[in-house]
């Protein structure tokens, strides 16, 4: 069988993908995602401007009721990671880990993004071992004790405040000493009694021993060192475009992209190849928001439906 049409990623681009193509009246739709559906918002601990949704509510909360609508509909899920997607004549195929190859009319890409390493001594040694990307999965680790958090973005400051709920202390490390979070947000930071801003530095080397972190030394603009005692380090500093699935086997990219990889799609979310759509933080330009992704995931099937009654119908 081929499908109308393959969805890859299962996170608010995806689901949403998934919700409008089946409603929409495509017959075959599967969404392949490697984990769990909801993708990289459920591990914030607080989501605060999803429209309609108001009061405290987790990522992992506010993801929960989404694939229950979805597979109402009659979207199918498939828990596997997709290697690649090429396209043979007017059908996609669907490359997936265990060698397994699953054919599509239509292609939604929406895999999201990836949390980027700083770069500093000791990061990826002493990663899982007292340095983190997730705080809503490490926070707990480090209840009544001391940590730092690198980065000057959203997702930092939001995460220093949650982890100023569980710790004694929190350090902000930032390598500039104005923020690009909103400022609600840094207006809560200079608040919060607990988080220390250490501005206008860098880390040098996170260190420890074989129970894990230790401390962290960080450099400011004047040279100076300072020693930094936190057995937990979470490091903040953007994401990488997930566009593994869309590199050929001679390199090439299926689709055009830009210079950081990311999709170049038109409003429509189509890309440079007919029946390829991308969606959500993977796109030029995106927002990088739950709701703009959702926005995205829809625009997209939208197309992907018109895209197949065109092929099949005409
Ligand atoms: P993702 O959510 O990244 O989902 C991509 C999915 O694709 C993942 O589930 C992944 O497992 C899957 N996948 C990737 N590659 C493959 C593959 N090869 N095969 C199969 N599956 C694959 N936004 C807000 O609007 N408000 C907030 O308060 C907010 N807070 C945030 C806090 C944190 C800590 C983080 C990290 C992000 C936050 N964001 C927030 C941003 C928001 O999470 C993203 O903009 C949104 O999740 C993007 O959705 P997406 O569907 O494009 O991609
Ligand atoms: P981001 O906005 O790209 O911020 C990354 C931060 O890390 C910047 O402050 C940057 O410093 C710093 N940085 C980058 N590389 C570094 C390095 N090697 N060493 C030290 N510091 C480094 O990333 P983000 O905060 O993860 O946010 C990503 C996107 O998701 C944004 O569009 C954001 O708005 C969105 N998001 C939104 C919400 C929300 O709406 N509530 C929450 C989370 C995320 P400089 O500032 O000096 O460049």
């Amino acid at each position: 069988m081929i499908l109308d049409c393959a969805i890859i990623g299962g996170g608010p681009a995806g689901l949403t993908a998934g919700l409008y193509a089946t409603r929409g009246g495509l017959e075959n739709v599967t969404m392949f995602e490697k984990g769990m559906p909801g993708g990289q918002i459920t591990q914030s601990s607080e989501i605060e401007n999803y429209p309609g949704v108001t009061g405290e509510i987790s990522g992992m909360d506010l993801m929960m009721p989404w694939p229950e609508q979805c597979q109402k509909f009659g979207l199918k899920h498939e828990m596997v990671e997709v290697k690649r997607v090429s396209k043979d004549g007017n059908t996609f195929k669907i490359h997936k880990e265990d060698g397994s190859v699953t054919e599509a009319y239509s292609v939604i890409v929406c895999t999201g993004s990836s949390p980027r390493r700083a770069g500093f001594a000791g990061e990826d040694e002493l990663f899982g071992k007292g340095v983190s990307t997730c705080a809503t999965c490490d926070g707990f680790f480090y209840k009544g004790k001391e940590v730092a958090v690198i980065g000057g973005g959203d997702t930092a400051l939001e995460e220093a405040l949650y982890l100023a709920k569980i710790c004694s202390k929190v350090y902000l490390i930032h390598r500039r000493d104005t923020f690009r979070s909103a400022p609600n947000t840094v207006k809560r930071v200079e608040k919060a009694q607990n988080i220390e801003l250490v501005l206008n530095s860098v880390p040098e080397e996170v260190y420890g021993d074989n129970m894990g972190v230790v401390g962290i030394r960080v450099k400011n603009a004047d040279g100076e060192i300072r020693d930094i005692k936190a057995p937990g380090v979470f490091v903040f500093v953007g994401n990488d475009v997930n566009n593994q699935t869309l590199i050929q086997e001679d390199g090439s990219f299926l689709c055009d992209v830009n210079k950081q990889g990311e999709v170049i799609v038109d409003i429509s979310m189509r890309t440079s190849l007919s029946g390829l759509f991308a969606a959500g933080d993977m796109r030029i330009a995106a927002p990088k928001q739950v709701v703009s992704a959702a926005g995205d995931g829809a625009v997209a099937a939208l197309g992907a439906i018109s895209y197949v009654d065109e092929l099949l119908n005409h």
